[in-house]
């Protein structure tokens, strides 16, 4: 057993001398199988949620109605889920009905792909009901029974199978492949924040254009915001140098350069996708950057608004569209910037108004600002004596 697992046996072992069963579960299983690094660990167990909190002292309702109570043991937290049966999906997301169960089988039946449905006991036994082992040895994504009724009880399980493909650089076997296919308008179905988790997993993975270009390929792209009918420019991304993603952001913005949106088309694009409004603005704010690049405009107020953090990100997507410009040209001109945002000038807005003699008011930002953009172009040294000379000869 690996050491996560060896960590959390105790667990294990308490909920085995209380009469039931549990297991390690999902991804953690699959990851340690294939030699990855796991992140959490988790556990499926035949006791229900409150035989789980007579069992431990320190627990937290994470997820009572799904079955699932977080145990914390030392400074470890492990989510403990009862075996559970799924059924309704009326709406295509989400079951109208959790039962638990006492059986092992039955919920791993209900688990996505044969990768994800394996379980490994105390032993490290492991117990594989569907060929699992067998698809993680030749990196196939399978579905866990007939494909298209478990895409027909949660559509996101589509997503899900890209998302997986570029993590992991599988393949999508044949009969799963052609029911997400079939089913992809379902995803219509499904709110744009949960699709944009898996999308957003699969972007940053380092096989993002395997995923890609069955997201393109197999029709999911034409029910998210702002792809349909964009598979022929969705399928540039395909074309560039086989290079990651920073960021979350890189990856939007290199969408938003492949589909030629302007600024406020690119807002609108970012809304639909629900983004944070930090997301959106660095986004928006690296798409601007990358177009001066493009066109050689190394304007410092420009390049300053756009904020310098976005450099760097703005870098790497001009190196993967093969943009050329004048590389020592630009970063000559952003070393000159000596200011980060106007909170970093050596004169204050109240220094203004003793300075000016003048109550607070607008005159005080415009000064600001005027000062800033004097700081940002190198035309004034940041420092008191220089800016007060200059605010006073600029009046
Ligand atoms: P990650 O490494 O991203 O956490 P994971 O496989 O652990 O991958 P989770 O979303 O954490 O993915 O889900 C844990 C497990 O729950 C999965 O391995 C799978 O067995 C099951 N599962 C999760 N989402 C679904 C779903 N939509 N349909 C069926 N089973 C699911
Ligand atoms: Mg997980």
């Amino acid at each position: 057993l690996p050491a996560d697992f060896q960590a959390a046996l105790p667990v294990l072992e308490k909920i085995e001398q209380a009469g039931f069963e549990a297991y390690f579960v999902g991804g953690s299983v699959r990851d340690h199988i294939l030699g990855l690094a796991i992140h959490d660990v988790d556990i499926a167990t035949s006791a229900y949620p409150e035989e789980i909190k007579e069992i431990f002292k320190r627990t937290v309702d994470t997820g009572i109605q799904h079955g699932t109570v977080t145990v914390l043991m030392g400074d470890d937290s492990y989510e403990i889920t009862t075996f559970r049966t799924e059924s309704g999906y009326q709406d295509y997301r989400r079951p109208d009905k959790v039962t638990f169960v006492r059986s092992l089988a039955d919920d791993l039946k209900r688990r996505d792909f044969t990768i994800n449905a394996l379980a490994v006991d105390k032993n490290g036994e492991v117990i594989d009901k569907f060929d699992g082992l067998k698809d993680l040895d030749q990196k196939i994504i399978r579905a866990v029974g007939h494909a298209e009724e478990r895409f027909h009880e949660d559509a996101l399980r589509m997503m899900r199978a890209v998302r997986f493909q570029a993590q992991l650089n599988f393949k999508i076997e044949e009969k799963t492949a052609q029911a997400i296919a079939d089913n992809a308008p379902l995803l219509a179905k499904i709110a744009i924040e949960r699709i944009r988790e898996e999308f957003v997993k699969m972007m940053l993975s380092q096989n993002w254009q395997t995923g890609l270009a069955d997201f393109v390929k197999l029709g999911l792209s034409e029910y998210c915001p702002g792809f349909k009918d964009q598979k022929l420019e969705l399928a540039e991304l395909l074309e560039v140098k086989d290079t990651e993603f920073v960021d979350e952001e890189a990856a939007f913005s290199a969408i938003g350069y492949v589909l030629s949106l302007n600024h406020q088309e690119f807002n609108e694009f970012l809304r639909d996708w629900k983004v944070s409004n930090k997301t959106r603005e660095a986004s928006l704010n690296t798409l601007n950057l990358l177009h001066l690049f493009e066109s050689q405009d190394f304007d410092l107020w420009n390049i300053y608004k756009l904020g310098v953090d976005n450099l760097d990100r703005t870098l790497e997507l001009s190196k993967m569209f093969q943009i050329e410009f004048d590389y020592t040209d630009l970063s000559q001109k952003v070393d000159q910037i000596s200011i980060k945002s106007s909170h970093d000038l050596q004169l204050t807005g109240k220094n203004v108004c003793e300075i000016l003699d003048v109550k607070p008011g607008p005159i005080i930002g415009k000064s600001m600002s005027q000062m800033e953009r004097a700081v940002v172009e190198g035309n004034v040294s940041n420092n008191f004596d220089d800016l007060r000379h200059y605010l006073l000869s600029n009046q």
